[in-house]
């Protein structure tokens, strides 16, 4: 081989080397979306049976309630996103007079599934949250209830006395298909548990001495959010019903969420049952607390006022490390149904509004017929 010839290997061979390099550093650099995952959760919170954007006491339409709007900000949010959960946090029964005239005047038809879970079965929520309203009726009428709900009702620290286990199934772990940020299609398994204040023991006593007992909300979680991981939960979502106070902690606290926050394992927090808004005002004193991530103890929270007023929505990011999932941010808000005046923001959602209109109708009549 001659000199020449040695020199044109030596560049050819220097070219192929510099073109591999810079090909492998761009694979190196270019941003790697796969198994980054979005995932937007959403939640109604302390409905108390306002379906209809209606004051019953007054006889008249009021658009800052009703799950009739919520509705549409439910599907508007929806399909914003390509991955989204939907729950109700509780106190979804009992609340206004359409609620008492099905469970004290005209009862549930046998086979008829109650206005609020047939709104919840069309909604198609993901799991729902009992709340501590849901035991005013009674266990009878609550039982009756959830036959006709199509997806899980949950909670897991009102146990029962008899069995001394959790008298409503504590967790369920969803097996949801997702997409990542470059489509690619996985599956998240997604721990939730839902809570509610003790209080109910005071509040229910008629309803629930001898028959259930109510343990402490953090406690509880600690004890099953291990359990929970140890069943696949990738993630872990508490549905919280209680409010939010930094108050020194006391086990029988009725508003439990800044320490469930402290939770290493639970990943975000709906919140409700003190009827607030989060993040809002009045939660500006609160320690530890980022008003514009929505976070508390750097854990996402929302709540979403009451009687279907706002959606709340709290928007994750998730990534793949090794098989493990983690949020690695997070961002809460709340989205209303009408301004401040009362005007509505949102249309009504039609169809719902046709499936609930019976015992509306009803409701409307009977106050009507009393001369209220
Ligand atoms: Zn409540």
């Amino acid at each position: 081989m001659d000199k020449k010839r040695v020199l044109l290997l030596l560049i050819l061979l220097t070219l192929v080397w510099f073109s591999c390099s810079t090909l492998s550093y761009a694979a190196d650099t270019a941003p790697n979306h796969e198994g980054i995952v979005n995932l937007r959760i959403l939640e109604t919170t302390d409905l108390h049976a306002d379906l209809v954007n209606y004051d019953y006491y007054q006889t008249k339409v009021d658009n800052r309630i009703g799950l009739i709007k919520t509705a549409t900000l439910i599907h508007e949010a929806r399909n914003e996103v390509k991955n989204s959960l939907l729950f109700d946090d509780g106190d979804h029964l009992k609340g206004n007079p359409l609620g008492e005239y099905l469970a004290r005047i005209r009862g549930m038809h046998k086979g008829k599934t109650h206005p609020v879970y047939r709104a919840f079965n069309y909604l198609q929520y993901d799991a729902i949250a009992i709340g501590n309203h849901e035991f005013n009726y009674g266990l009878a009428f609550l039982k009756t209830a959830l036959k006709g709900l199509k997806m899980p009702a949950i909670n897991a620290n009102v146990f029962s006395v008899k069995k001394n286990k959790p008298y409503f199934p504590p967790y369920v772990i969803l097996k949801k298909k997702v997409v990542d940020q470059n489509d690619k299609q996985h599956e998240l398994h997604i721990g939730v548990i839902a809570l509610m204040p003790t209080q109910i023991m005071k509040w229910d006593k008629a309803n629930l001495e001898g028959k259930v007992i109510a343990r402490p909300m953090v406690e509880t979680a600690k004890e099953f959010v291990p359990i929970m991981k140890a069943k696949g939960a990738d993630i872990i979502i508490a549905l919280a019903h209680t409010g939010i106070s930094s108050d020194t902690y006391n086990p029988e606290t009725e508003n439990a969420v800044y320490y469930l926050t402290q939770i290493p394992e639970i990943d975000a927090i709906l919140s409700g049952h003190s009827h607030s808004v989060f993040p809002g005002p009045v939660f500006i004193d609160l320690p530890n607390t980022n008003m514009e991530t929505g976070q508390i103890n750097r854990k996402p929270v929302v709540m979403a006022g009451a009687f279907g007023s706002r959606l709340g929505v709290i928007d994750l990011t998730l990534s793949n490390t090794e098989g493990k999932w983690k949020v690695v941010n997070s961002t809460s808000f709340t989205r209303p149904i009408a301004d401040e005046n009362g005007k509505s923001l949102v249309k009504t959602d039609k169809k719902l509004y046709k499936l609930i209109k019976t015992e509306h109708e009803e409701t409307v009549d009977f106050i009507k017929k009393l001369g209220l």
